[in-house]
């Protein structure tokens, strides 16, 4: 074949961090990292300068920092913009730079050197620690520290990335989250990164700006050049540098089922969950924190099913006051009035820890003291929490949840201390709502074989498929080496749903799901045959589930699982699943 000079096509892959297809040139931003800080030995009385130019480029980093937060509160809103907080954290933290100080007095060297060497061995230390969200806030701390150095070598340069003049992919070895702010959107096609994960601010920050990115690619920045032309696609997590017609023509026919199934998703929206046979589900949304109500009312879901609300424990430096709580659940509940919120009471342990509070290391944590054994151990936390949810009860439809139920016993403890915080309110004259739903997670084998005599002291359950799984079947959820054990059809679980569900109802309370397994659409059909009433999912997964649910005969579905209630085979269920979730809603899978 002749030579043509046009190199043929390339595919690097990475991690698809933010969906979307786009095409255009490459612009390659070159690393900004300083590499090598010279050392330079001091004598004693050049010390004391070296304090002082690190105190003025704190405050002129400080500077910068405002101005870039500024920036992005007005062209990105105040979430995105609060990602500098996180920054501007790290130029109040004394231990850094008390740190660099002794650095200079004990080993009389430059400042720039000291800083260098200290704020790398932080940024270390974090990269370092098994938790992935971790290891993103290590980038922040690069970001700024960074900055910082710039600023003492008289080399910092806003990259005039506002003024681009073309439509561009950007690529780079890391965006830092202040970079990523300055560039301006209208010339922004999609951002690739060497580096990076799905937690990363960068990947954040790319998806709430709706623009398509890949992460993670290896050596995307030193092997791609300016002017190349590439398509990237944040779907796959993929670039393809030089695209021929075909491809081209591939994704074309991508974007557009893309674009028609949104369409058709967008369509369901204010549409009830009802099957094709006239059964209505309720399908809710799972949040993390109050600002996530946003998101629940964009996705069609109606109301929450699950608030964990443990992520207003996890970073702050003090257990959140009875009060703060009050406030985050009364936002909610007045935000969604009048659809319910289901507050879950706090799931500590387990994976999740309170950063300040000091909890003995445990052989076993799921196994160990989490949720409600925590909970019914320290009361004062309890008590706190209980009496907040019953508070911002008198002013939505709120209902509460205990996690980790396992025995009959626990629940009875549970509910005797929430009566006895009802009776300290109406004493203090306080409001509440006196009829507010309490429910149980069932989670725990044992709690699913006794779901029985549970439900004759609660209003409702949520089946915790994340944990009952992993209970269920001796997986630890969080171990990748085990993984293809951790089987949502298994028979042993779905057996367990079947009885929960049943003993909901013949004791005529209704059942809920809350687990990743709800937001699965494989696992739709067999889920309503087993006689689930509510489904509680991620609100970007709504829309696809109700497409679906809407799409399903309840008879097609009873059909399913009583199959699968005879079958001993996980894979078989699975197949006949896939089976009739791929007749009745093709477009589901053409992406
Ligand atoms: C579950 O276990 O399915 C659940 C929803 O709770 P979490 O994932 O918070 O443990
Ligand atoms: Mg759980």
């Amino acid at each position: 074949m002749p030579d043509t000079g046009i190199e043929g096509e390339r595919i690097l892959h990475g991690i698809a961090v933010s969906p979307g297809v786009c095409r255009g040139k490459i612009l390659v931003l070159t690393d900004n990292r300083i590499d090598a800080v010279p050392r330079r030995t001091l004598s004693d009385e050049e010390v004391p300068a070296q304090i002082v130019r690190l105190e003025q480029a704190v405050t002129e980093t400080r500077r910068q920092l405002h101005e870039v937060q500024k920036k992005v509160n007005a062209g990105m809103g105040a979430k995105d913009a609060s990602i500098f907080d996180a920054h501007l954290l790290v130029l109040e933290d004394p231990t850094l730079l008390d740190e660099v100080a002794r650095f200079v007095d004990t080993e009389k060297v430059n400042i720039e050197f000291a800083f260098a060497q200290v704020a790398e061995k932080y940024a270390k230390t974090l990269e370092a620690i098994d938790d992935e969200y971790l290891r993103e806030r290590a980038a922040d701390m690069r970001d700024v520290t960074e900055r910082l150095l710039q600023n003492l070598l008289g080399t910092y340069q806003e990259l005039d990335l506002k003024h681009l003049k073309e439509n561009y992919i950007i690529v780079a070895h890391d965006l830092s989250p202040s970079r990523t702010a300055m560039l301006d959107k209208k010339n922004v096609l999609g951002f690739a990164t060497d580096v990076g994960g799905k937690t990363s601010h960068t990947a954040i920050m790319a998806r709430s700006l709706r623009i398509p990115a890949v992460v993670a690619l290896g050596n995307a920045s030193t092997e791609l050049k300016d002017g190349q032309y590439a398509l990237l696609d944040g779907y796959h997590g993929q670039i393809v540098i030089n695209p021929t017609d075909q491809t081209l023509f591939e994704y074309g026919q991508l974007v557009r089922r893309h674009v028609s199934l949104d369409e058709k998703l967008r369509d369901t929206l204010d549409k009830p969950a009802v099957t094709l046979d006239g059964v209505r589900l309720t399908l809710s949304a799972n949040i993390e924190q109050a600002e996530d109500v946003e998101s629940v009312k964009a996705s069609g879901a109606e109301g929450v099913g699950l608030f964990r609300t443990e992520y207003l424990f996890l970073n702050c430096e003090t257990l959140p006051t009875e009060e703060e709580q009050f406030q985050a659940y009364r936002a909610v509940a007045n935000a969604l009035r009048p659809a319910p919120v289901i507050v879950r009471t706090l799931d500590l342990g387990g994976d999740k820890f309170m950063a300040h509070r000091n909890v003995s290391k445990e052989m076993n944590p799921f196994l160990g003291y989490r949720a409600i054994r925590l909970c019914l151990q320290e009361k004062d936390i309890f008590r706190a929490q209980l009496r907040a949810i019953l508070r911002a009860s008198a002013e939505g439809n709120i209902k509460l949840m205990y996690p980790m139920i396992s025995c009959l016993d626990e629940l009875m403890q549970a509910n005797a201390l929430l009566e006895s915080c009802r009776a300290e309110l109406r004493q203090e004259g306080v409001p509440f709502d006196g009829k507010m739903d309490v429910g149980a997670m069932i989670e725990i084998p044992s709690a699913a074989i006794t779901a029985d005599a549970l439900a004759r002291r609660v209003q409702f359950f949520s089946i915790g498929t994340n944990d009952l799984i992993q209970y269920t079947l001796a997986v630890d959820r969080l171990n990748e080496k085990i993984a293809h054990l951790y089987e949502p059809t298994n028979p042993s679980v779905l057996r367990l749903i079947k009885m929960t569900a049943d003993a909901a109802h013949a004791a005529g309370i209704w059942v809920g799901l809350c687990g990743e397994m709800a937001g699965d659409p494989l696992m739709i059909p067999l889920l309503l045959g087993l006689g689930v009433d509510e489904l509680s999912i991620a609100p970007q997964a709504v829309p696809q589930i109700k497409y679906l649910i809407r799409r399903v005969k309840m008879s097609e579905a009873k059909d399913i699982a009583a199959a699968a209630l005879r079958s001993e085979s996980s894979q078989e269920i699975l197949d006949h699943s896939q089976r009739l979730v791929r007749s009745v809603a093709p477009s589901l899978f053409e992406q």
